[in-house]
């Protein structure tokens, strides 16, 4: 009797369940400590900006450039806003996960011999990489620093109000968090990965066994490697940021004896293959050519693909919806090859409010529904906002239509601005669900104030974006004048272009 697939994906699963424990712990701790240093340097920079302000006005921008940067000397050292976190915290994800890893490896062993040996990974080997991603956090601290720095000295250089440039330390703020929460999910897959091989080594286990995350969006360098065995130390996780792949342990004496489970792993393969979008690549992993090489590793052995397990998994897979296609650069098709070039009078008022409804109410009902494509396209073209359209299908749209498209994102924004005005926000934090990591930005996107919707869009293994967004980049929200909800119920949303218009 062979070793079941699915009892080493349990396993594997129960593992992955405790990394997320442990990154969550790590990530709010980390995040945490720069929302502190973000508020403080705020807190101290204000007075002297507003001086500084007042002081230089009228100056020219030297004189204005000189002061902001006797300014910053002022503050020194409280720009870098990674300055105070801890490394005891990545101390801890890193122990953590290798212990993590290291058990769920003997579990695994265990299912194919009677005895498993318990093993720890060598503690300089932890050490390593907890000093790889504590300088990882520093340095991102250093470079955002710097730009922290300059829209200072910018800001103070334009003559801009002390708003703006808040939003823009928050901004990056916000960016840094994200990329130290990117950080810690790599370092806990990198650290569990020791516990396994060191696991793997002690029991005597030479190969081992790639097992994909089984996601919407497989990328392409995971598929080409599911359920391929590989010697160990061949194969060193993540292949890439964010990827959650894992190994099993592998040995010929156990294939030949027929415990592997290389139906299983043939269907795991061949449903990999045909859930990756961008089909396989073949080549060194983005982490592999960062360690310098060039090449994947050489597999030795892997699941045919030409079986029936293999044809029965791929047809087994629900017809999800497939990503659609990014259509770019993202021009609209329109029918009518007409002289007239949309209306030629301005919309009455009732008819603004009407296309506001219209487009609204398609929104809600889904981001890639005919005339959610449309106002995408209509706040490219009014508002001049650049982003990516992404489309199931090519639709084409009518003149009327296109024309209807741009009078509502025109209003969506008249309204929703003038809402935030009368109500005196300046930004709002908001968060963004996604799958994966290789996600483009959109035109419009929709983000929420409500971090469980979030989840629910990001689902098990997506990620949650969290961002402090200027109300200028807000085409329109649930709080805006005329929103209704649709069929999938109240969802906090908002929907945020990457940038202010360009076009007023
Ligand atoms: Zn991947």
């Amino acid at each position: 009797m062979p070793v079941r697939g699915e009892q080493l994906e349990r396993r594997v699963r129960r593992m992955d369940a405790e990394l997320s424990r442990l990154e969550r712990a790590a990530t709010r701790a980390i995040t945490g400590e720069i929302a502190d240093a973000s508020r403080r340097l705020e807190r101290e920079i204000r007075g002297l900006y507003l001086d500084a302000l007042a002081d230089t006005r009228g100056e020219d921008v030297a004189v204005r450039e000189a002061r902001a940067r006797s300014l910053l000397a002022r503050v020194e050292g409280l720009t870098d806003l990674t300055a105070d976190v801890p490394d005891g915290e990545l101390d801890v994800l890193v122990t953590g996960a290798a212990e993590a890893g290291a058990s769920a490896a003997e579990d695994e062993v265990a299912l194919y011999e009677d005895e498993a040996r318990s093993a720890r990974p060598r503690n300089t080997a932890l050490a390593a990489i907890a000093t790889t991603a504590v300088a990882a956090i520093a340095r991102n601290g250093r470079q955002h620093q710097e730009r922290i720095e300059r829209h200072v000295v910018d800001g103070l250089a334009a003559g801009r109000g002390w708003g703006q440039v808040r939003t823009d330390l928050r901004q990056e703020a916000g960016i840094l968090q994200r990329s130290a929460e990117r950080h810690v999910k790599s370092t806990s897959v990198d650290a569990s990965d020791e516990g396994h091989k060191a696991t793997f080594e002690a029991n005597g286990v030479q190969y081992e066994q790639l097992l994909a995350t089984m996601d919407e969006r497989l990328c392409g360098y995971c598929a080409n490697r599911a359920g391929r065995v590989y010697e160990l130390g061949d194969i060193q996780l993540p292949l890439h940021d964010h990827d959650r792949c894992t190994t099993v342990p592998w040995k010929r004496e156990w294939q030949e004896a027929g415990l592997t489970d290389d139906e299983w792993f043939e269907a795991h393969r061949a449903e990999s293959l045909a859930r990756a979008q961008e089909g396989q690549r073949t080549g060194a992993s983005p982490s592999e050519r960062r360690r310098g090489l060039d090449k994947a590793p050489e597999p030795v052995w892997t699941p045919r693909t030409d079986t029936v397990a293999a044809r029965e998994a791929v047809e087994r897979i629900p017809p999800t919806p497939a990503p659609p296609p990014v259509v770019r650069p993202a021009r609209p098709r329109v029918t009518e090859k007409t002289r007239s070039r949309g209306p030629t009078r301005p919309p009455t008022e009732a008819e603004r409010v009407a296309a506001r409804r219209e487009f609204q109410g398609e929104w809600v009902a889904g981001a890639r529904r005919k005339r959610s494509v449309a106002l995408k396209h209509g706040a490219q073209q009014e508002l001049g906002i650049r982003g990516l359209v992404y489309q199931t299908r090519r639709f084409n749209f009518t003149q009327a239509e296109m024309g209807r498209a741009r009078i509502a994102a025109r209003k969506m924004y008249e309204d929703t601005q003038a809402a935030f005005r009368r109500q005196g926000v300046a930004e709002v934090r908001l968060y963004r669900g996604v799958k994966t990591a290789y996600e483009d930005v959109g035109v419009i996107e929709s983000w929420t104030t409500d971090i469980n919707v979030a989840r629910k869009f990001a689902g098990a293994r997506g990620d949650i974006i969290e961002e402090v967004i200027p109300v200028e980049r807000i085409l329109i929200s649930h709080r805006s004048p005329g929103w209704r909800d649709g069929r999938f119920g109240a969802q906090s949303e908002y929907v945020v272009m990457p940038h202010r218009p360009r076009r007023q």
